[in-house]
C-alpha cells in the first residue's frame, strides 16, 4: 500500500450499460448501504461474453452516459478499463488488475439474480469467489432460480444472496422503447436522456 492510500470496501458493478438506467442506479445506492461501502465502481464491459450476439452502442456513448448517471455521486466512479482494454470482457480479468493496481481495497462484486444464472460458465468462477466477495441483489432469497452442476460454487452463490427490492426495469425495455419512438423518460437519469435524445442512440433496429 503507498503511503496514505486508505483501504476501502468497493461495490463492482459491471454489465452493458446499455444504456445505464434508473434500476443501475437503485442497486448501487442500496448494496452501498446494505453493505457499507465506501465507493461503487461502475465498469462498462467492453463486450460482454454472454451477450456476444447483442449489438451495443460504443464504448464512447456507453461511458460519457455513465458519467452523466453518476455526476452527483461523490462516492460512485466510472472505470474504463474494459472498453480500453477491448475484447470480450472478462470479470476474472478486470478483477485481477483491480487486486494489482490498488491492492488494499476489499472488493464486493454486485450481481443481478438474471446475472447470476450462468456463473458457473464464466472464467474461473472460483477464483472470481477468491478475490472478491460475491454479492447477489435478488428480490427474494428463495425465488432465485440457479443449477449449477458444481454443488459447491451453487452454495457459495446461494450464501451471497442479499434480498432486496428491485427496480422493474431493463436496458433491452429501453431500448425498445426508443427504437419504437416511445416514451422511456422516467426510466432514465434525466442527463441521460437528454444525452439519448441529443445523440439519437437506440432509435433504429439492432
Ligand atoms: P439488458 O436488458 O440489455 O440485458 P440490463 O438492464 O440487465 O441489460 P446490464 O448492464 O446487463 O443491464 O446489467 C448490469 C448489472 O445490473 C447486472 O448485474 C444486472 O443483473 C444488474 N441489473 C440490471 N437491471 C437491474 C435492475 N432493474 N435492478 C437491479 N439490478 C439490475
Amino acid at each position: 500500500m503507498l503511503m496514505g492510500e486508505r483501504s476501502k470496501r468497493v461495490g463492482v458493478l459491471g454489465g452493458s450499460f446499455n444504456p445505464v438506467h434508473l434500476g443501475h442506479l437503485h442497486i448501487a445506492k442500496e448494496l452501498k448501504s446494505r453493505c457499507q461501502l465506501d465507493e461503487v465502481w461502475f465498469i462498462p464491459a467492453y463486450q460482454n461474453p454472454h451477450k456476444m450476439n447483442q449489438s451495443v452502442v460504443s464504448g464512447v456513448h456507453r461511458l460519457e452516459m455513465l458519467k452523466l448517471a453518476i455526476q452527483d455521486y461523490a462516492s460512485y466512479k466510472v472505470m474504463d478499463i474494459e472498453c480500453k482494454r477491448k475484447g470480450p470482457s472478462y470479470t476474472i480479468d478486470t478483477l485481477r488488475l483491480l487486486r494489482e493496481q490498488h491492492p488494499e481495497n476489499e472488493y464486493l462484486l454486485i450481481l443481478g439474480s438474471d446475472a447470476i444464472k450462468r456463473f458457473h460458465e464464466w472464467n474461473s468462477p472460483h477464483e472470481i469467489l477468491k478475490l472478491c466477495t460475491l454479492v447477489v441483489a435478488s428480490r427474494e432469497k428463495e425465488g432465485i432460480s440457479i443449477n449449477y452442476d458444481d454443488n459447491k460454487l451453487e452454495r457459495s452463490v446461494r450464501e451471497a444472496i442479499i434480498s432486496t427490492p428491485l427496480l422493474k426495469v431493463s436496458s433491452t425495455e429501453i431500448r425498445s422503447l426508443a427504437e419504437r419512438g416511445e416514451s422511456y423518460q422516467s426510466l432514465v437519469p434525466a442527463p441521460v436522456f437528454e444525452y439519448m435524445q441529443q445523440n439519437k442512440l437506440y432509435t433504429q433496429p439492432e
